[in-house]
């Protein structure tokens, strides 16, 4: 009998086998290992000559209809004279670990060393082994052994319980498999035809995976990019090329177009299981996002049931979605979000926010080198990931919140107290030097970093300790804050600049990344290949360039599927720079009416801020007696966004104008189709609004070489006009009117940028 392979490795294994508690249980189980390659290298600095560290070690174990083909790295292999064998484990921990019994350790540490021993003594016929577990405490450096002896039959025994126990799992994986390749053999592309340009996206998309390299792909609206992505990948899925795809987005809006294109295809025969992570506060249960134990059921025992949830959930649905997930996250008592992320693991389609793949806070953690080198990320909007990504990179911290810190541990908690008190007091230095209100410098604050991690010790000290007790709020979030600041801290270079500044009694220090591009690339390695799309990568090249492409990289540029016939633009060389605006207004406003009285219907006017928008607003009103209008909001929620897009109805019988802000939510991922949108006017070259970071980040990429200028407000105001222009024309029977006003259309820096389909 063909036995069916299931390779992964020993921490995977054991994790999956050995998890419970709750979902906070990291501070209580001593999981929380900080700076653990150093004291792990510290330890094995003092192994004897014959001993090995590091040592690799696999075995395959036959399980009934299965192989287990698993493998590790065990910390250290230790040889004593009288020949017996003893394999180290070494866990780091910030806990104390004075009082630490063996009962106090962790059932997967104890499996993780015990897998390891039994792969040493099958493959050298050893017939008895001892397995240690070296705890060490990070900053103390004490350590704490426990040995167990064991013959090879009790570690047979062991492993074969721990598969025995991962082995339904294993069994649900490969069966959805095989019944997902045999749907994609079958499957055709789902609609009559290959629009313009689409043929060519599809075949591209399949050669970079194909080729494992990374594709840049250009592609106008109307050409169907959610499909002509998806498709040529669930057809290298099921041609064994690669076993999952990351569908990635900014937006909710563009994971729903997934999510239906993926229906259309299951519609025609795919079995594939596709999850979608809706973000935290989104779907949670609760009414305010409260993850400890104490005050929150599905969070309580979360691990104790996650395995169950996640059987019944992949046996039973592919369409993975925010309502399935509530159903089942309901049904089994676990929290939604986290339900969602731990189901992403055994799915092979994953459609999330950016976030998950390139953010190191938050980032899916346990994808193993395996799992990755057979993954495919579809990037969607890919324009997005930029400045999204420069939010990724750059950590803050706030006087303020050590300060509350040490008013509220006062008395009750000395060492954190003093934690707080010393990073309060840096600040407080800091203020009394800084002349400016802002101070910028290339340096990495490393003085408060070494205070930060001091905190972030004694932090995880105090809420491993709380076993009984409730666990502070307030502390949990400034440690959370604290830990992230570490973590971009090891990523610092000299991409980034460290800016304070202080706003009356507060102090605000921020470590800033202005060039994303090498920690996107960094982020992403080991994937199989990775496809950026989107319809305005424009200019190419610095898209690329900001993505962190490489030389090898595929781009794709192509053309609009829509006649230039579709479009009646028209530039108005009219000043909207911030010095001119107040002086431009009544012309402005009239041109608006002018625009309306003489075609009327449905108009969305886009403007650069909410403060212009604002201004033009009010003054348009005032004489504005026929017209029906709309005014996009910074709080809108979402029935009130639902709302606005719904008055956009192809019959209105008065003309309708939306006044929106361009880089918001109505200027991106919005299909009002026909006569539902009758023109466009974008006031504006949508430049960001002239600031320290912008500034920071124009003149690192003067010194760099590139157009600092450009790099920092140019293209990304361009980019904004052009998302908001392309919402006038969404099919192939659209007609309208665009609008651009501002004087500085009529310069090749800014004309050269508009797309082919606007220019006359
Ligand atoms: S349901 Fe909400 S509060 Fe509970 S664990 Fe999930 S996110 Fe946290």
């Amino acid at each position: 009998m063909m036995l069916d392979q299931v390779a992964l490795s020993v921490r995977a294994l054991v994790e999956y086998v050995f998890r419970s508690g709750s979902l906070d249980s990291g501070f209580r189980t001593m999981s929380t290992l900080t700076e653990g390659t150093k004291a792990h290298q510290k330890i094995q600095k003092q192994y004897e000559d014959q001993d090995q560290k590091e040592v690799y070690v696999s075995a395959e174990i036959p399980y009934e209809d299965l192989l287990f083909v698993v493998d590790g790295r065990c910390d250290g292999l230790l040889f004593a004279e009288d020949g017996s064998v003893t394999v180290d484990e070494i866990k780091s921990t910030s806990r104390d670990i004075g009082t630490m019994t063996e009962a106090d350790s962790s059932p997967v540490h104890w499996a993780q060393a015990k897998f390891y021993a039994y792969m040493y003594a099958l493959d050298h016929g050893v017939e008895r082994i001892r397995v240690r577990l070296t705890y060490v405490q990070v900053e103390t450096e004490e350590q704490k052994r426990f040995d167990q002896e064991l013959t090879f039959e009790e570690l047979l025994l062991y492993v074969t319980d721990i598969v025995e126990r991962y082995a339904p799992y294993a069994r649900l994986l490969e069966w959805n498999k095989r019944i997902r390749d045999a749907s994609i053999a079958d499957l055709v592309f789902p609609f009559p035809g290959y629009r313009e340009g689409q043929k060519k996206l599809v075949g591209a998309v399949y050669k970079s995976i194909e080729e494992g390299r990374k594709l840049f792909a250009k592609a106008p609206t109307g050409i169907g990019k959610t499909m002509s992505t998806l498709y040529p990948t669930i057809k290298a899925i099921g041609l064994g090329k690669v076993q999952h795809l990351f569908y990635l987005t900014a937006r909710t809006i563009t994971r729903t177009a997934a999510e239906d294109a993926l229906a259309l295809m299951r519609a025609q025969g795919l079995n594939l299981r596709s999850v979608t992570v809706t973000a935290k506060d989104k779907i949670c249960f609760q009414e305010e996002v409260d993850c400890r134990k104490e005050k929150c059921p599905y969070a309580d025992g979360y691990y104790d049931r996650i395995n169950g949830a996640i059987l019944d959930l992949l046996g039973n649905e592919t369409l993975m979605n925010r309502d399935t997930i509530e159903t089942y996250a309901r049904k089994h008592t676990v929290c939604p979000f986290e339900m969602s992320l731990d189901v992403a693991y055994g799915a092979d389609a994953v459609i999330c926010d950016y976030n998950y793949m390139f953010d190191p806070r938050v980032a899916l953690k346990r994808l193993s080198a395996e799992y990755k080198h057979q993954t495919t990320l579809l990037i969607d909007e890919a324009h997005n990931l930029i400045d999204r990504a420069r939010e990724m990179y750059s950590a803050v911290l706030e006087k303020k919140d050590f300060l509350g810190l040490e008013r509220e541990f006062k008395g009750a908690r000395p060492n954190i107290h003093a934690a707080a008190k010393a990073i309060n007091k840096w600040f407080i230095a800091l203020k009394k030097q800084s002349a400016e209100q802002v101070t910028v410098s290339k340096e990495r604050p490393d003085e408060l970093l070494e205070l930060v991690e001091a905190f972030v010790a004694e932090a995880e000290r105090e809420l491993a300790g709380s076993h009984s007790g409730v666990v502070s709020g307030m502390l949990l979030e400034i440690y959370f804050a604290a830990l992230s600041f570490l973590r971009i801290g090891k990523l610092y270079d000299e991409s980034y600049v460290t800016y304070t500044e202080v706003v009356r009694n507060d102090v605000r220090l921020k470590m800033f990344c202005m060039n994303p591009s090498s920690l996107l690339r960094q982020m992403g390695k080991g994937f199989r290949s990775h496809v950026f799309f989107s319809a305005t990568l424009s200019p190419l090249n610095y898209f690329m360039d900001m993505l962190g492409s490489e030389e090898e990289d595929y781009s794709l540029t192509l053309g609009s599927p829509f006649a230039k016939e579709q479009w009646d633009v028209s530039v108005v060389p009219l000043s909207t720079r911030y010095v001119d605006r107040e002086r431009t207004k009544a012309a402005l406003v009239s041109l608006l009416q002018k625009r309306v009285n003489e075609q009327p219907g449905n108009y969305l006017f886009f403007f650069p801020s909410y403060e212009y928008m604002n201004g033009v607003y009010e003054s348009f009103m005032e004489c504005n007696e026929k017209v029906s209008t709309l005014l996009q909001t910074s709080e809108m929620v979402e029935e009130a966004r639902e709302s606005f897009l719904a008055a956009f109805a192809a019959d209105n019988e008065q003309t309708l104008i939306g006044f929106a802000v361009m880089g918001g939510i109505f200027s991106e991922g919005i299909d009002l189709v026909g006569d539902r949108l009758r023109g466009v006017v974008v006031v504006g070259v949508g430049m960001p609004q002239l600031g320290l970071e912008r500034n920071l980040i124009k003149g690192y990429f003067d010194e760099e070489g590139r157009n600092g200028f450009n790099y920092a407000y140019v293209y990304p105001g361009m980019n904004k006009v052009l998302q908001a222009g392309g919402r006038l024309i969404r099919s192939e029977q659209d007609r309208g009117v665009l609008m651009l006003i501002d004087d500085r259309y009529l310069q090749p820096q800014y004309s050269r940028l508009l797309p082919e389909e606007w220019r006359r």
